[in-house]
């Protein structure tokens, strides 16, 4: 599967939109957005030109896509899931993406970012509900509890990362019981606890052409 390789900081110059993908690098002042708030590449500077409704639509989808870390073909099939599911398709989407392994572990704070928190995924760092799970796309349920793995709890980069999320904070859809590494999914996140900016209506526009 073809992967981004390139600096992830051009992705927030590009979305025009601090993504958060560096972890900690993304609270400091060396922000490369922050500090060159314009597009990557030689044409960077210029003004924005009007975009298409297009356009618009697939800068929102691009946008959403690489905030969560995912392939076209995973994002697609999450689309496909919303739309099958009851409901209002762009917040099912959304919620979808929220109820990722991998996103659960970065929102407990058990990483600094999505792909870190997919890496340690993949490194058997976690158990869900007593049991090692290694698939950063698995989706958690109400009641799940996500824990460290005991041999893994003096993980520096995983110490590091539980003691900083006191900055970002910890969303009230999950509690985290940071003395036991360990933290639950109380309840679905609803569509007023993603304060990123999102359009997912654009999204739902686009895949429905
Ligand atoms: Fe984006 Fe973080 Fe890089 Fe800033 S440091 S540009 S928020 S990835």
């Amino acid at each position: 599967m073809a992967r981004y390789t390139g600096s992830v900081c051009r992705i927030c110059r590009r979305e025009n939109l601090k993504l958060f993908l560096k972890g900690d690098r993304c609270y400091s002042d060396k922000c490369a957005f922050d500090r060159r708030s314009y597009a990557p590449g030689e044409q960077g500077q210029r003004r924005r030109g009007k975009i298409s409704d297009y356009g618009v639509q697939l800068r929102e989808k691009q946008k959403v896509k690489r905030m969560y870390g995912l392939s076209e073909k995973q994002f697609h099939l999450s689309f496909v899931e919303a739309d099958r599911q009851k409901g209002i398709t762009g917040t099912n989407l959304l919620v979808l993406l929220e109820r990722r392994l991998d996103n659960v572990v970065y929102r407990l704070g058990f990483a600094n970012s999505r792909s870190q928190g997919r890496h340690f995924v993949r490194h058997n760092h976690f158990l869900v509900n007593g049991k090692q799970v290694n698939i950063p796309s698995y989706l958690l349920a109400v009641g799940d509890v996500v824990s460290v793995r005991e041999k893994s709890q003096k993980v520096q980069a995983i110490c590091d990362s539980v003691e900083a999320v006191v900055r970002r904070g910890v969303p009230q859809w999950l509690d985290l019981e940071k003395d036991k590494m360990k933290g639950v999914v109380k309840n679905l996140p609803v569509r007023d606890d993603l304060t990123m900016p999102m359009q997912e209506q654009l999204i739902v526009e686009l895949y429905s052409k």
